[in-house]
């Protein structure tokens, strides 16, 4: 945020204390005195007396909203409410909904976990004083991160977590002032039981196509001696396991060719990790499309957690899984490829501006990697989906729970008698005088259309 334009009448601030940021509220700087868990940075910036330019490292605004949410954090209970509860100067701070009631007074907050838990989403009960209107969570590893929700009269709220093991949520509740109220914290745990075996010993190698063809490259798979964070598996469904075995790449020549036209170094980032899933079923099609189609580049191919959340992946995104690859054809066309993508097998395919998604997600996961399934119930979770909304003179179709980047968007626009007016590629189209239907391929999977006032 450029400090210079900030609103004067702001009242919340966020202030890092060592590692972990807490919601401070600032209805007057010298009410805070003493109370906060980082006195010395307090007096700092009361020294400033409110200047909100104030250039002390660690501080960074916020315009009093539920951008809040994101800023607490695990490691803060109690300490962020004991600094606001005195707080009760609303009225000279311009305190936005403020309507001279008493504000930022302590009030109660509860929440209820359902305590360990092995699906998702997790719903979680919340118990608030009569001042509280709002409660904000926020935890490491939920999504949505940072959701707020408006308290209704029972203050549910359901969270996914996407990662096993203990999870502190961190709640907060706001009075009608919006003024910080009370904080709360809870441990929910997502269990490891997920419907799954444990592979137990590791099994045989598993081998890839290899130079010849021959299914002659073939490699022990190791218990990682890091650990990896996978979301537990939505709906139990055994295709979204999370992996118990992997390549260990770090001991491996990249070099090796594991079919015919692909070496290990081109399907992985070795910068990211040594241990690594690549389904030799997912290998087997992506070698049968470099066959029909002339040379392809992956330019994505197995992401662990960490490295598939750096680069926006979505959270269940089959490259995780070893099947997913990310592909641009060198001698061929992104829709040739797309095209070849499904008449290879693909479960499911996306096509964007630079490059075609393929994966092999409906197959059968390989327990060499995932281990023994016990039972079989395959769901497709965060279907990508769009809509096509009108945007002044011309049209957008925004997307969501697409595995990367934007897709490909093909516009035509019909006149009265569905004859093709115009035809145009990108994210913002404008059709010309004399439409009437206006539609749009997003992704080369989905299509939408609306009439043209
Ligand atoms: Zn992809």
């Amino acid at each position: 945020m450029d400090r210079a334009t900030r609103d004067e009448n702001q009242f919340r601030f966020f202030r890092r204390c060592g590692a972990s940021p807490e919601i401070v509220l600032l209805g007057a700087l010298a009410a805070l005195s003493g109370a906060s868990a980082c006195g010395d940075d307090i007096a700092m910036a009361e020294s400033e007396t409110g200047a909100l330019s104030a250039d002390a490292d660690g501080w960074s605004g916020a315009s009093g909203d539920t951008t809040s949410s994101s800023a607490s954090s695990a490691g803060t209970t109690g300490s962020s409410s004991t600094g606001v509860a005195t707080t009760s100067v609303s009225g000279s701070t311009g305190g936005g909904s403020s309507t001279g009631d008493a504000c930022g007074a302590s009030d109660t907050l509860e929440v209820i976990s359902p305590g360990a838990v092995s699906t998702n989403p997790v719903l979680l009960a919340v118990e608030a004083g009569p001042s509280v209107v709002r409660v904000s969570y926020t935890a490491e590893g939920i999504f949505p991160l940072g959701e707020s929700v408006d308290a209704g009269s029972d203050f549910a709220v359901e969270v996914t977590l996407m990662t096993l093991g203990p999870r502190t949520i961190e709640a907060t509740a706001y009075d009608s002032c919006d003024e910080v109220v009370a904080t709360a914290s809870v441990v929910t745990v997502v269990s490891d039981d997920d419907g799954m075996e444990d592979p137990g010993e590791l099994g045989d190698p598993v081998c890839y196509p290899g130079a010849s063809g021959s299914w002659d490259a073939c490699f022990d798979l190791v218990i990682a001696a890091e650990h990896y964070d996978y979301p537990p598996a939505l709906d139990q469904d055994p295709n979204y396991r999370a992996p118990k075995a992997f390549l260990d790449v770090g001991g491996l020549d990249l070099g090796v060719y594991v079919a015919p036209n692909f070496q290990l170094s081109e399907l992985i980032k070795p910068a990211y990790g040594d241990y690594v899933v690549i389904q030799p079923h997912a290998l087997a099609r992506l070698q049968e499309l470099r066959d029909k189609l002339g040379a392809i580049q992956v330019t994505s191919g197995y992401r662990n957690p960490e490295h598939n959340a750096s680069v926006g992946g979505a959270t269940w995104s089959r490259h995780m899984y070893g099947d997913g690859f990310d592909l641009y054809p060198s001698e061929s066309d992104l829709e040739s490829l797309f095209a070849e993508c499904a008449a290879k097998g693909a479960s499911f395919r996306q096509l964007y501006d630079n490059h075609v998604h393929c994966d092999w997600r409906a197959e059968t996961v390989d327990t060499r990697f995932f281990g023994d399934a016990k039972d079989a119930a395959p769901a497709q979770p965060n279907p990508p989906s769009v809509e096509l909304v009108a945007d002044g003179d011309g049209f957008l179709a925004p997307a969501i729970g697409w595995d990367e980047g934007e897709p490909l968007r093909r516009w035509r626009a019909l006149d009265a008698q569905g004859d093709r007016v115009a035809e145009a590629y990108g994210a913002r189209f404008v059709p010309p005088a004399g439409s009437s239907t206006v539609e749009v391929e997003v992704g080369g999977v989905l299509r939408r259309t609306i009439a043209v006032d």
